[in-house]
């Protein structure tokens, strides 16, 4: 063993690597334990045109396909891993599934068409305060795997709104309606981008964002996609 090799063991023993899903020691360098990762909640809705997905954005906001990489199950690796990703200061989770969800997915080529990746903006307040935009992150990942660019200069937050969490689905939709600014600087009239949030919950958020883009490109196709889709 050399020096470095010892000093990676000594680091490792002080701070032994953890599963981010249960917090077991890992043998290997990876986000998920095997248990973890043998049984994510996966969900096959990039294989079904109508799904539990799309069914959210039905009569709201036209959009070409949606589907979520997980199924979000409270008391489990996604809750974990979603919660560390959003408040521990984990960018790389959201990269590290968005690397996972797109290996998942391109197996049946999903994202062939899609030009560019957008995901949904944070309030500037709120980005400084956490450090990162978690959408971004698994964006990120997405476009590390796929080659397909993303931008985070298209569609901006201008509303710092209230957190969503505890609010009923009109209260979100109306907390954040108009609160996204979309810019000019690129034209989407030809475009079709994949849209992506980190979990979908009544859709207020994604459809709020949809309809900005749409407004400012009507001739723009959206199809989204999430790390999660909650359960109501
Ligand atoms: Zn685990």
């Amino acid at each position: 063993m050399n020096v470095s090799e010892q000093l990676i063991r000594l680091v490792n023993n002080i701070f032994p690597q953890t599963c981010e899903g249960c917090h077991n020691k890992l043998s290997h360098d990876n986000l998920l334990c095997t248990d973890c990762m043998y049984n994510l909640p996966i969900s096959d809705h990039h294989l079904i045109d109508e799904n539990k997905f799309t069914d959210h954005f039905l009569g709201r906001v036209s959009i070409e396909k949606g589907a979520a990489y997980l199924n979000f199950r409270k008391e489990g690796a996604v809750q974990e891993l979603l919660h560390n990703l959003k408040y521990g200061g984990k960018f790389f989770i959201g990269e590290m599934l968005g690397r996972m969800s797109a290996e998942h997915i391109t197996k049946e080529n999903y994202l062939d068409d899609i030009d560019l990746i957008i995901p949904v903006p944070l309030h500037k307040t709120k980005k400084s305060i956490r450090g990162y935009n978690q959408c971004e992150a698994f964006a990120k990942g997405l476009s590390t795997f796929t080659n397909i660019p993303y931008r985070i200069d298209v569609l901006l937050k201008i509303k710092n709104t209230s957190s969503q969490t505890s609010k009923t689905r009109i209260q979100r939709i109306n907390n954040v309606a108009e609160s996204f600014f979309v810019s000019d600087r690129i034209d989407l009239n030809q475009s079709h981008i994949l849209l992506v949030d980190d979990v979908v919950t009544t859709g207020a958020t994604l459809e709020s964002c949809a309809l900005s883009l749409k407004k400012k490109f009507p001739g723009l196709k959206i199809s989204m996609y999430t790390i999660a889709i909650a359960n109501s």
